[in-house]
């Protein structure tokens, strides 16, 4: 077991660094990562995604590349179309529906992203949830007509049920994110017909092969999308979007730039717009370099004792 920490470029999620644990078994390194904050049982799917990687392995690839978005924070346009033409990718997720800004705000970055990839690109955006379903259906409208045609709009608004019924409402497919994080919850927006895409974490729903059984049974096509994971933790979502059947979508798991520094030698870090499907070699003089002190390691042994006892009683 080592535990690492990596201070993250920006503040993502309240957090400032990046913490978790890399597990070796016969198969190679798996990532443990919960949040801090996440209770045992929330975290337990997460060991048994580390364990996966670590001890069995992922099933055969199906492809070799895989292609990913860049993320466009809730920035002003300049540097959304800065940001976007340094990203190399062909497809831009947008940060909307920030607290503070307006749906102007929104509607001049979505039109300076689309400047940046030229017409043949694909633009999603990303809500988070913050919308009522009044605002998700009049700013929908309006970001796809800056988009030219948005690709998808992600988690619109925050219930299962508000997405279903904004659904009905636009024209623009919907994807599923912060309404699916428990094994169940793919089924519940399946069975609520709340979504057209799917967007799949391999650590909070247990690893590739159930992410792999749920694809298949929810009938939507899928979204791979990281927990910014090192670059560890990020080829486990690598693998599942290498073994899917289909892959319509680009992925989200160019994330590894979140981060300051890394335990690869060589960092999941896209090429022109893809990540390559290998499982990196751990470098470990990173790991010695991102190291977390004695009190850190001792909470992380604290705590895989606790969530894999749990798992056996
Ligand atoms: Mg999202």
């Amino acid at each position: 077991m080592h535990v690492f920490s990596i201070p993250l470029r920006t503040r993502f999620r309240g957090i400032t660094v990046r913490e978790g644990v890399l597990l070796r078994g016969d198969a190679g390194w798996g990532e443990w990562s919960p949040f801090l904050e996440y209770d045992d049982a929330t975290a337990r799917p997460w060991l048994a995604c580390a364990r996966e990687a670590a001890d069995v392995g992922w099933p055969e690839p199906v492809r070799d590349r895989i292609p990913v978005n860049v993320t466009v924070p809730s920035t002003d346009p300049q540097r959304a179309h800065d940001i976007v033409r340094a990203g190399g990718c062909r497809t831009a997720k947008v940060k909307v529906a920030e607290r503070g800004q307006t749906l102007a705000d929104d509607v001049a970055r979505v039109e300076a992203v689309r400047d940046a990839l030229g017409p043949d690109g694909l633009v999603r955006v990303d809500a988070n949830g913050a919308w009522d379903v009044e605002e998700a259906v009049r700013a929908i409208g309006a970001l796809d007509r800056a988009a030219g045609g948005l690709e998808y709009v992600e988690q619109p608004v925050a219930s299962v049920e508000d997405l279903a019924v904004v659904r009905r409402r636009v024209q623009v497919p919907i994807a599923a994110d912060e309404s699916i994080r428990r094994a169940d919850d793919p089924y519940r927006v399946r069975d609520l017909e709340a979504a057209d895409i799917a967007v799949l974490k391999v650590q909070p729903l247990g690893g590739v092969r159930a992410c792999l059984r749920i694809a298949e049974d929810i009938g939507v096509p899928v979204v791979v999308s990281s927990a910014v994971e090192s670059s560890v933790g990020i080829a486990a979502g690598v693998a599942l979007a290498a073994a899917l059947p289909e892959l319509h979508h680009a992925c989200g798991l160019a994330t590894v730039q979140l981060l300051t520094d890394d335990v690869a030698v060589e960092p999941m870090l896209p090429a022109d717009g893809m990540l390559p499907v290998t499982r990196p070699e751990v470098d470990e003089a990173a790991l010695a370099r991102l190291a977390a002190d004695d009190e850190r390691v001792t909470h992380w042994r604290r705590r895989l004792e606790a969530v894999g006892q749990d798992r056996a009683s």
